[in-house]
This record gives C-alpha cells, sequence and structure tokens, in this order.
C-alpha cells in the first residue's frame, strides 16, 4: 500500500498550517469558558458566532450546536477541559457523519495503484492553486516511484503552460505541451494517448480557469472530460476541483457550479495556511457529498497533504486544553 508521508509528521504539518484558522475559531474560547459549569445559551450564542465567522458556515455551525447540546445534557462535565473535549467529539462526529459513504484516502491510493495510467483531471477557477497543486501531486507521486505525465491543457494563457513546465522540471516529470491557443481537449488526449504508448502510471491535466466566459470555460471541460474518455474508456478516473481555502463560502458556491457541469470526484482546499477561514473544510464535508482528498498548507512542494479527518479535527484542538 503506498503511504504518503507518515503520521508524525502529517500532523505538524497540518497544526502550523491551521494556525490562523485555530485561532479564530478557538482562540476566545477560554473566555467564553470562565468559571462556568454548564452550558448556558450565551456560551452556544458565542460558540455560534465563533464559528460562523471562521466561516464554518450557518448549516454546519448550527448542527454542531445542536449536537453539542445533546451531548452535554447527556454527558455531565465538571471543567473547561471536560467540556472543550465534548466540543472536540462533536465537531469530529459532525465530520464524520459528513464523510461517511465518500471513498476513503487509501481507497483512492488503491484506485491509483491499480489503473494505468491513472488520469485526473484537475479543474478550479484561476489562481486557486490548480498549476501548484499539479506540481506537488506530481513530485509526491514521482518519489512514491509512479511514472508521471503532466498535460498542459490551460493553453489559454502563454504563461500557464510555462509555469507548469518549471514545475514538470521540479518534480522531475515529463510534460506534453502544445502551442499558446492550442485546443485544450487534444491536449488532453495526445497526454494520455502518450502515457498509454510510455506505459506511465499517473496522468495529471492542468486546465483553464477563466470565469469571465463561465459557458465557455464549462463547455471546454466538458470537451477535455468526453476527449479523455475517448482514448480511455473510464478516464479520467479522478476529476479534482481546486479550491482556494480563503475565500471561505465562495468555495461553496464554485463547487456547486462546477458539479453541474464536471463528475467533481475530489476535492483540494488550498491555503489554508494563510486564511483564518479554514472552518470551511467543516461546512465543505458536511455540505458536499465529495471528499476532501488533498489540503495545501504552503507553497512548498511538500507542503500538500491528505486530508485525513481525525488530524485535522486534531490539529485544530491543539492546544486548546485538550490535546
Ligand atoms: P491556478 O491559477 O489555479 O493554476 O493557481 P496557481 O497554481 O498558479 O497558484 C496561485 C498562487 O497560489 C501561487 O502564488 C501559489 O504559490 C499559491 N498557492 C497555491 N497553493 C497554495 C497553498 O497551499 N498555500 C499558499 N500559501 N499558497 C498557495
Ligand atoms: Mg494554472
Amino acid at each position: 500500500m503506498l503511504k504518503w508521508f507518515n503520521r508524525q509528521e502529517e500532523t505538524a504539518r497540518v497544526e502550523k498550517g491551521l494556525d490562523k484558522t485555530r485561532q479564530s475559531l478557538f482562540g476566545t474560547l477560554h473566555k467564553f469558558f470562565l468559571g462556568k459549569r454548564t452550558i448556558d445559551d450565551s456560551f452556544l450564542d458565542d460558540l455560534e458566532d465563533s464559528l460562523i465567522s471562521g466561516d464554518v458556515g450557518v448549516k454546519t455551525t448550527l448542527e454542531i450546536i445542536d449536537r453539542l447540546r445533546e451531548r452535554v445534557s447527556k454527558n455531565a462535565f465538571t471543567s473547561e477541559k471536560e467540556l472543550i473535549e465534548q466540543l472536540h467529539e462533536t465537531i469530529s462526529d459532525s465530520l464524520k457523519s459528513g464523510m461517511k459513504g465518500v471513498e476513503t484516502f487509501d481507497q483512492f491510493m488503491e484506485q491509483v495503484s491499480m489503473k494505468k495510467p491513472f488520469v485526473i483531471l484537475i479543474v478550479g477557477v484561476n489562481g486557486v492553486g490548480k498549476t501548484t497543486t499539479i506540481g506537488k501531486l506530481a513530485s509526491r507521486f514521482n518519489k512514491l516511484g509512479k511514472k508521471v505525465v503532466l498535460g498542459a491543457a490551460d493553453t489559454f494563457r502563454a504563461a500557464a503552460a510555462d509555469q507548469l513546465e518549471i514545475w514538470a522540471k521540479r518534480a522531475e516529470v515529463r510534460i506534453v505541451l502544445h502551442q499558446d491557443g492550442a485546443d485544450p481537449a487534444a491536449v488532453a488526449f495526445d497526454t494520455v494517448q502518450s502515457a498509454l504508448a510510455r506505459n506511465e502510471d499517473v496522468v495529471l491535466i492542468d486546465t483553464a480557469g477563466r470565469l469571465h466566459n463561465k459557458l465557455h470555460l464549462m463547455d471546454e471541460l466538458n470537451k477535455i472530460q468526453r476527449s479523455v474518455e475517448k482514448i480511455l474508456p473510464g478516464a479520467p478516473h479522478e476529476v479534482f476541483l481546486v479550491l482556494d481555502a480563503s475565500t471561505g463560502q465562495n468555495a461553496l458556491v464554485q463547487a456547486r457550479e462546477f458539479s453541474k457541469v464536471v463528475r467533481i470526484s475530489g476535492l483540494v482546499l488550498t491555503k489554508l495556511d494563510g486564511t483564518a477561514k479554514g472552518g470551511i473544510v467543516l461546512g465543505i464535508c458536511n455540505e458536499l457529498k465529495t471528499p476532501v482528498r488533498f489540503i495545501g498548507v504552503g507553497e512548498q512542494i511538500e507542503d500538500l497533504r491528505p486530508f485525513d479527518p481525525e488530524i485535522f479535527v486534531d490539529a485544530l484542538f491543539e492546544g486548546t486544553g485538550k490535546a
């Protein structure tokens, strides 16, 4: 079984990446607790404000509050530490129930090993971190012994292919490039075809994300998807939608829009390191029945981490009294 990283290293990176979100969600928690032995409405109101301003989203926040109220009415607590434990478990339950039925990370990695080439199409609006994510994925798959090829199907801007080429060099993987303005579906087709011919393992296809002409973009993604399927039935095996966590609730809106035209099978949430809006991960897991596959916690090649709900929640609570 292919392992991305070891758990200990994982936890440390994610903890650090969530510093700002943790501060935003729970930084004022101590204040609410002062001298309390029961949770009263004012405590729940404070917590609600905190979760909503941390971009957890209204629906998920209310569910968490309800779950907490129920849990605490059943299990008495005597200290702040115990109450934090209850909150930790409540959020953990909420995340797990949101992810019920979705494929786990290990199952995803198993699929990668079973299909050759395994084709992943990467979509999302401009600037969210698609190209960077592809570079990080390529590097990691390469280190895991997979033969990787990148397809530069963002042919709209010359700079886009150049940027992907830089990542290909850095990750030491092959890249398929056409001229600027070439048909993105043709690039995707050629990339998969050449991967088949060379017996390569993983194909990562970059796409354009311009939104000013949404209809055109969505049409283009559809065409890319179809052309990949034509050369390799069943492909793309995954379509990852990249979302910038720092856009908070807007990320949810983008996810709904893209889902209307492409079959999104996994999400990548980038830039968690720079934002206090990381609570959006909880909202996304709860509201979209699509697994968060990776999280981006920095600009370095190793800053793409598999999303593990347990590690994520533990990291959120790190230092708050529970951990
Ligand atoms: P694209 O337009 O979707 O392809 O986005 P790019 O890959 O070009 O990334 C846009 C910017 O976001 C770049 O400056 C990246 O370095 C930055 N970026 C991407 N992922 C992360 C992340 O996880 N953390 C941080 N801090 N920056 C990121
Ligand atoms: Mg790009």
